[in-house]
């Protein structure tokens, strides 16, 4: 693999801003002196972020990462002044009413009426809680989602307590309906998890076919939509879009974690969890005798598990969703870059000898292998292409998928595959310069 490293106009770039930021750094008084050993630190951790890959260009479509919007970063570093703690109304006045307005938005564009939800940490901790709530309602059903489903719903269920059960995945990387019908009929479901965005291809599960039998075998129903949430702005029949028909159910769904670091714009630090039933929130019931004490209002630290959350990361979202609001015009400008581009790099990739897609993507990943016979000639070449395409300045991923999903000849207990997540509008002004690479490898 080539050594990450960012281009020496970006890591110049960080040297400038090391010195404007640290100016800023204080509420109480205006730049002033630096001390030497400040800017010693800060200039040699511009060195050391030289390390990276470089998120920000156009030739990285690796994994589901991207810097955040311009407005998310300044409202983050502002409301750092103040360093607020959305625990409690009295570390976080202000940032917790932002963050009761933002997660508001969130859900309305998600199409809940009422709703108890809060952000948390990261989308891990957003399934915690709705596995969380999901075992204090059925702590003798077991939770079950599809292979398709992120690692972590087995791995919180360890946590909370709740037996979890794996369910088959399609060949296209959808959760198996005729397998969760049968396991559902056979009784002692208390939860499913479908997911809305997949973390390996962006699959979107049929969430209205789901909730049909959730409802018919009267299960609850978990939606995991941390990476595709926000791609409900798409999900209006119109151009680009996205399949409509699972976003609409999404009402039905008894809880739904949706990332605002992954599509949101939203530095890492930002995820948000929601309750169909404000109900729920008697779950979280107890008391804290050191820090609810300024006001009658519910806390946000009442309804959540974390207790210090950053304050910061509301504000960022708030004001970010203020500049670039949840419609199609705003956010959904971003998202529609991002799903044109997919859908143009895979009617690219379908068209050209000697490649293949991995299935038609549903939102913004495409996943695409050398026509090879067997499972291993497959991951041989992804391998030495992964290598010459970073080579040559492009930062693609790897994913590991059964080799049934691609149908070659299992040699392998799995084939690799070559990943790329186009989650930047820019992405689209990438498509024919990537397939120009790949045509020369
Ligand atoms: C990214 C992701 C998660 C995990 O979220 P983090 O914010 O990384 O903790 C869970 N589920 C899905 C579908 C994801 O894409």
């Amino acid at each position: 693999m080539a050594d990450p490293h960012l281009p020496p106009e970006e890591v110049a770039r960080l040297h400038r801003r090391a010195d404007e930021l640290v100016a800023l750094g204080s509420l109480l008084a205006d730049g002033g002196e630096v001390p030497a050993a400040w800017s010693e630190a800060l200039h040699a951790l511009a060195d050391r972020l030289g390390a990276s890959y470089p998120f920000a260009d156009p030739q990285y479509l690796g994994q589901m990462l991207k810097p955040p919007h311009p407005v998310a970063w300044s409202a983050y570093a502002m409301a750092m002044l103040l360093n607020p703690n959305n625990h409690a109304l009295d570390g976080g006045p202000a940032t917790a009413h932002l963050e009761r307005e933002a997660v508001g938005q969130i859900a309305a564009m998600l199409g809940y009426d009422g709703h108890l939800g809060h952000l948390t940490a990261s989308g891990t901790w957003a399934n915690l809680e709705a596995l969380w709530v999901a075992r204090r309602l059925h702590p003798d059903r077991a939770v079950v989602s599809g292979a398709n489903a992120h690692y972590t719903h087995a791995r919180i269920c360890e946590v909370v307590g709740a037996r979890h059960e794996e369910l088959p995945q399609t060949p296209d990387g959808a959760l198996d309906l005729a397998a969760l019908e049968a396991r559902l009929a056979a009784g002692g479901v208390g939860t499913v998890v479908a997911t809305l965005g997949t973390t390996a291809l962006g699959r979107l599960d049929p969430v209205h076919r789901i909730a049909d039998l959730c409802a018919a075998h009267g299960a609850r129903l978990h939606v995991d939509a941390a990476y595709g949430g926000f791609f409900a702005l798409l999900a209006d029949g119109g151009t680009p879009g996205v399949d409509p028909e699972p976003f609409a159910a999404l009402p039905r769904a008894d809880s739904i974690a949706i990332d605002p670091h992954k599509h949101g714009l939203q530095p890492y630090g930002c995820g948000c969890i929601l309750f169909r039933d404000p109900g729920v929130g008697a779950l979280y019931r107890h008391d804290s005798p050191y820090t609810y004490f300024t006001s009658d209002e519910l806390h946000p630290g009442e309804v959540s598990l974390e207790c210090s959350r950053s304050g910061a990361a509301a504000a960022a979202l708030w004001a970010t969703l203020r500049a670039v609001p949840l419609t199609r015009d705003g956010l959904g400008e971003h998202l529609a870059g991002a799903r044109a581009a997919a859908v143009s790099l895979a009617g690219r990739l379908e068209g050209l000898d000697g490649w293949r897609t991995v299935g038609v993507p549903d939102l913004d990943i495409v996943c695409w292998h050398r026509d090879r016979p067997t499972a291993s000639a497959v991951s041989a070449a992804a391998d030495a292409d992964f290598d010459a395409l970073a080579a040559a300045g492009w930062h693609v991923a790897k994913l590991r998928v059964d080799p049934g999903m691609i149908g070659v000849e299992p040699d392998a207990a799995t084939a690799t595959v070559l990943r790329g997540t186009l989650m930047k509008p820019v992405h689209a002004a990438m498509v024919e310069p990537l397939v120009a690479a790949l045509e020369g490898l």
